[in-house]
């Protein structure tokens, strides 16, 4: 990787221009406080790419993507686009982002902070230090699989088909992420299928099982159904590390991992691509919630899910451990120190804006840097 760090800020639309201002005062504070300067460039999409450009992505934003180290987005959508024909919705720019990008790994963390223990649904002693990140297959699958669609029957009614596929390469290459992720934390992978029930799901048992062998033999690995699982979220979630599972199971237990957290605005994602020749991934970095139409606007918004994905991006796409830490730290600190969005507002603690967030931030990185 040469020196200069490139990235590509798409904020989106709603608060997604919002919490990315946040972002942009991490990314100066990384510059002057610790010498990292990054080349940073703007673009749009989604709604705001529609309305400026006619399309939900244009070309040119599209190459500077694939140009880019990194990609950091806000969110898409709004109601403004709700009616819009599906080819020119403004879930196509991000669609288009990871189709052509080619990211195929989808990192979900699901972090419960002790000074958060209280917004999940289940109880603090079940929850209390959760820390699992789900790998989900993010371009194989039953989304994509042939034969699809739906035809009419000879006696009336139709067939719907979807295809649920697999390759070796496939599995290989999201089974290698998981593994190289737990590596560096805590050493534990329970990957996901329903061998039980479909050959697919043999096959994947089998790939990720002789791949462990093979270059992983140090990592714990573990293999559940798909709907086991689901239950053990909720039983006992402490039991997982790393969770790598395909794309349609991945789809759903992702999302049941985010609830445990039980705050939204704090979920970061991470997508990734093929590494080349230097190590270097395309990669896009998002929060896990929305454009959240209802309170755009009015400076209020979460800006933690967004400056925990950065901190991903620092660790995965620049190698910055010691950074990508020390933001996360700050998080941590700000929360225990009582500040709090109006989304994860508990009693008795100071309610802050999203600018005054991102100041704090930048306040505890200044302290923890010393
Ligand atoms: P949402 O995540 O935008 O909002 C759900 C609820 O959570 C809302 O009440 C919102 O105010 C709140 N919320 C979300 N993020 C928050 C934050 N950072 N701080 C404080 N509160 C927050 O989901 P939705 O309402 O279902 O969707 C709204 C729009 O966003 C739709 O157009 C949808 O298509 C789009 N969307 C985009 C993405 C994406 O860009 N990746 C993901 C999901 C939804």
């Amino acid at each position: 990787m040469s020196d200069k760090k490139t990235l590509l800020i798409v904020a989106g639309d709603g608060i997604g221009p919002e919490v990315m201002s946040e972002v942009l005062r991490v990314i100066e504070w990384l510059d002057k406080r610790r010498g990292i300067p990054f080349e940073v460039t703007q673009g749009l999409v989604g709604g705001a790419a529609l309305d400026a450009e006619d399309t939900p992505l244009s070309d040119a934003t599209m190459a500077k993507a694939l140009a880019a180290d990194a990609v950091l987005l806000g969110a898409v959508g709004g109601p403004k686009w709700d009616g819009l024909p599906f080819e020119k919705k403004p879930e196509r720019g991000l669609l288009r982002l990871r189709k052509e990008m080619a990211l195929f790994a989808n990192l979900r963390p699901a972090p419960v902070f002790d000074a958060l223990v209280d917004a999940s649904p289940l109880k603090p002693e079940i929850v209390r230090g959760l820390d699992i990140v789900i790998v989900r297959e993010l371009t194989g699958g039953v989304y994509f699989g042939e034969p699809r669609g739906i035809t009419p029957l000879p006696e009336g009614g139709f067939r719907g088909v979807n295809t649920q596929v697999y390759t070796t390469p496939e599995i290989v290459r999201i089974a290698r992420i998981a593994f190289e992720l737990a590596g560096r934390r805590q050493g534990r992978v329970c990957s996901v299928e329903k061998a039980n029930v479909m050959e697919s799901g043999v096959l994947w048992r089998r790939e990720v099982q002789a791949l462990h062998d093979a270059e992983f033999p140090a990592i714990a690995l573990s293999h559940m159904y798909a709907d086991n699982c689901a239950m053990q979220l909720l039983r006992d979630p402490r039991q997982f590390d790393v969770i790598v599972t395909d794309n349609l199971f991945g789809d759903m237990l992702s999302d049941e991992a985010a609830m445990l957290t039980g705050s939204l605005g704090m979920l970061p994602s991470a997508s990734l691509g093929e590494a080349d020749a230097q190590g270097r991934r395309r990669a896009l970095y998002e929060p896990v919630h929305g454009s959240a139409p209802d309170i755009a606007g009015r400076g209020i918004a979460n800006p933690l899910a967004s400056l925990l994905s950065f901190a991903m991006c620092l660790r995965w796409s620049f190698g910055l451990d010691a950074e990508a830490d020390l933001l996360e730290a700050a998080v941590k600190g700000v929360l225990d120190g009582g500040l709090r969005t109006a989304d994860i507002m508990q009693p008795g603690k100071a309610r802050v804006s999203t600018r005054v967030m991102g100041e704090s931030i930048v306040r505890e990185l200044d302290k923890l840097a010393g």
